[in-house]
Parts: structure tokens; sequence; C-alpha cells
């Protein structure tokens, strides 16, 4: 079992309480307040230029739940906010990096097109997002840089490169970078005809549906947006929220009241977490994907309203009924800490520190309350028990390990990127603790 000190993600102590500057959960306190806000390229080009510049970090959203936007000395944040450039074309979208999901899809609609998927909130930054590997659910859906076409980045030595999937092998790696390989200000993806979705909840859904695999594979092929929601207080889903796509009103699904044996809720929409006021969750039933396709209205405070903190491991789809049934086993230790857990599935992709490279993989999500001791001395416990499975953690959200174990499950792909930043960034101005933890980078 590994020790709790090795976690790369305490909250940060500043003695003047005036000045700090934190996450969106507010459970993260960065090395430095110092957020700059450049509004144009030249100037990105600069502060990296800058010799006085020795811990620079780029600024999404915040909605991380670990160190990985830290300086982890006092340096400079550079917040993309002014970077907010919006143009859809027929088969894409190029956006500047300040623009959050919730902004994209405005856009997107107005154009007649619609986004492929969506994480479970449209509050994020885009490119913020695509940097730890974030994803939405789907039995077809890959993580969200799957989509990803084109981006620019200024590199940290200051010079721009604009890079192109399909003319550069190295393309993935300048992303999942830990934001360690230059600052990202222009990004591209793919979107799609516009479509609209149909979303049924159900509750209490039996897990023994999942000990037959092909019913397992029937429940989780049943819909196109797939998630299941459970607080591990029985062995079963607490809600399964399933969304459908069609195009032709006459193509929308029907209504059932039941999914194996599950019962439709009998109200309009209800929160993920039990009991908690529903006015931030979409409404069941048919409608534009730009309403359905999350779980968070964008103009309401999401989830917990940042009353909590997220750890989430990817699982083989292989394995899905065993690690549940691991999980549950060992739910003592963390059921007080959890408000409710999210499992989804990410479909394979051939992108290099994707945790659903090569495989199928299920994302287990925790939403813990805001105890951070306490989360921190139970990782370690479902680290080891996830541990036969391999699994890679959300680069975004709490997690443990240490950069040996992410070695093993990730091989060759963060020795090339531990690679990569030496070439570009030997004085590591961009690197900071978490990224030289996780990647064995030693500080010459
Ligand atoms: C309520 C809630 C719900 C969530 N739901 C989901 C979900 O459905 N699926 C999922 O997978 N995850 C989910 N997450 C996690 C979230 O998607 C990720 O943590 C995401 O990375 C947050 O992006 P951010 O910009 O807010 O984070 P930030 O911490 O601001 O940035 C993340 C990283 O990107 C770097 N970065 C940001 N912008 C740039 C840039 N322009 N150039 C270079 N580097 C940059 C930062 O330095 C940092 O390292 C959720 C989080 C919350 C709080």
């Amino acid at each position: 079992m590994q020790n709790s000190d090795t976690i790369e993600n305490q909250p940060i102590q500043s003695e003047d309480q005036t000045q700090i500057h934190q996450n969106w959960a507010k459970t993260i306190t960065y090395s430095t307040s110092n957020v700059v806000t450049p509004t144009n390229v030249e100037e990105i080009q600069a502060i990296l230029r800058n010799p006085e510049n020795k811990h620079i970090k780029a600024q999404g959203t915040g909605h991380t739940f670990n160190n990985i936007a830290d300086t982890t000395h006092d340096g400079v944040l550079i917040s993309l906010q002014n970077f907010k450039d919006v143009q859809v074309d027929d088969e894409t979208v190029t956006f500047g990096s300040g623009v959050t999901y919730s902004e994209l899809i405005q856009y997107v609609d107005k154009a007649g097109r619609a986004l492929p998927n969506v994480p479970s909130l449209p509050h994020i930054n885009v490119v913020g997002s695509m940097i730890t590997a974030t994803h939405g659910s789907g039995f077809k859906q890959p993580l969200m840089v799957a989509h990803v076409v084109a981006f620019d980045i200024v590199l940290p030595s200051g010079d721009l490169k604009h890079f192109k999937k399909d003319e550069e092998e190295d393309f993935f790696y300048y992303i999942h970078s830990f934001g360690s390989l230059g600052i990202i200000y222009r990004m591209t993806m793919k979107i799609e005809p516009s479509f609209q979705v149909f979303k049924a909840i159900y509750q209490d859904l039996d897990w023994s549906f999942f000990d037959d695999r092909e019913t397992q594979d029937k429940i989780f092929q049943s819909c196109d947006y797939l998630s299941f929601f459970t607080d591990w207080k029985e062995r079963k889903m607490t809600s399964v929220w399933k969304a459908t796509k069609f195009i032709k009103d006459e193509d929308c699904p029907k209504y059932e009241d039941t999914f194996f044996n599950a019962e439709h809720i009998k109200t309009e929409h209800i929160h993920p977490v039990r009991g908690r006021d529903p006015s931030p969750c979409v409404f069941v039933g048919a409608g534009s994907w730009r309403e359905k396709i999350y779980h968070f209205f964008p103009d309401a405070p999401p989830s917990s309203g940042g009353d909590e903190s997220h750890t989430e491991f990817f699982i083989p789809y292989n394995n899905f009924k065993e690690a549940l049934d691991a999980l549950y086993d060992i739910r003592e230790h963390f059921i007080h800490l959890v408000q409710v857990s999210e499992l989804r599935f990410v479909c394979a992709d051939d992108i290099p520190l994707s945790p659903a490279k090569g495989q199928n993989v299920v994302g287990f999500h925790w939403t813990w309350f805001r105890k951070h001791d306490e989360i921190i001395q139970v990782l370690p416990i479902i680290e080891e028990t996830l541990a036969k499975f391999n699994p890679l953690p959300h680069y975004g959200k709490l997690f443990g390990l240490n950069g040996d174990i992410l070695q093993e499950r990730l091989g060759d792909d963060l020795a090339k990127l531990r690679d990569l930043i030496r070439k570009h960034d030997p004085e590591q101005k961009l690197v900071n603790n978490f990224t030289r933890k996780y990647l064995n980078l030693r500080q010459d």
C-alpha cells in the first residue's frame, strides 16, 4: 500500500489568505496568485521568453482537483480568457482557448451543427478538459480529445507551432502533456449535423443484471449516452441516465416505464445525488442536443455546487462487474465520504496517454464530500483494490499512485512525453511538481 505522503495533491497553505488563488472547488490553493490575461499571441510569447518567468502554467476554468495546474513556486498563471474567437465550418469548429463548452455549444448550435459529445457539465474550459483526457459517456464515444484535428501552441521557447492531426505523429503528446509542452491558444475539433436527444432516467437498477455478459453488453449498448450513478449502499445503480440520438421527430424513441426492472422517474428531473435539489439538472424527454447531452444546465451551479472533490479510475470494460464487486466489498472504507459515484463507458482509442488506449474502459468516478484528509487516507485502499486491473487515473482528479506505477501502466508513452519535455523545456519552466512526480522527471 502506498504512503499517503506520496500524494501530489495536498492543499498548499498560503500565509496571506486575501491573496490566494484557488481551483473551482476551493480544495487546492495555488502557489501563485499572479494571474495574467494576455490579449494576443505575442504577449504569450513574451511571457514565455522572459527569463524572469521561471514557473509558468496555463489555467482553464480550474475544474481540476489536484496540483496539475499549479506552478509549484511563485510564478505566472496564464489565463486565456481573452481568447474567445469561434469559427464554425461545415465539418469543424475552431475556437480560442478561453472558450467553455457552454459558449462553444451556442455557436455550433446556431450554425445548425452539433458537438459529438460533452462532459457532464458544459461550464468547463474546452482546452483544459482536453489536457486531462476528459470524457463524456456512451459505448461509441471516445475521449473528447479524439475529436480534435488541429491546434496552435506557443512552445516553451516562445516559438509558435501549428499541429495537424493527419500530419504530425506526436500530435496528441502535445495535448496530453499535463500542460507541460506549451500554451495552446487555438484548437479545431470535428462537429456533426445537429440532432435531437431523448433522455430517460431510471432508478434502482439491480447489479445482478451485470452477472451475465450478454445482458451487460445489452445494457451498455442500449443508448448513445449512458451514465450509472450509485451511492454504494446497495448492489444497485441508484439511477441510470440514458440518452438516445435521433434526427427526425418520427424516429424519437418511445417512452418506456421500466429498464431492466428499474422504474422511470415520476418527476421531470432528479439530481444524481439522492435528495439534492434537482433544479440544476436537465429534464427527461426529447429536445435539442444542446440541452440534453450533459447533466447540468450551463447557467446553474453544477454537481454539488463546488462542495466536493473528485476521483476517477478507468477499468477495462471486460472487468467491469469484477471491479464493481471488489469496490462494494471495501465500501465501508469510503461510503461515508462519497456523495455519489458515476460509472461511464469510454470507447477504445489509439491515443498516447489515453486511459482508453487499446481497450474499452469504464470510468469509476467518486464525487466526494470535501473531506480532503480522509479522502487521502482512503485512496491507497481503493488503488490497491483496483491494482490488478492496472487502472489509469483521471489526470484532473485526486489520485495517489506514483511515477513508477504510471510508468508501468503507460510504458513508452510516458517515456516519450518525458523526452519531449526535456527537448522543449530544458529549464522546466512549464513543469511543476505534479508532472515531475508522475513522469519521474528530475529537476537538474
Ligand atoms: C463538476 C465537475 C464535473 C466534471 N465532469 C467531468 C466529466 O464529465 N468527464 C470528465 O472526464 N471530467 C470531468 N470533470 C473534470 C474536468 O473535466 C477536468 O478536470 C478538466 O481538465 C478541467 O478543465 P479546467 O480547464 O477547468 O481545469 P484547469 O485546472 O484550469 O486546467 C487543466 C490543465 O490544463 C492546463 N491548461 C489549461 N488550459 C491550457 C492551455 N490553453 N494550454 C496549455 N495548458 C492548459 C492547465 O495548466 C492544467 O494543467 C469534471 C469536473 C467538475 C468540477
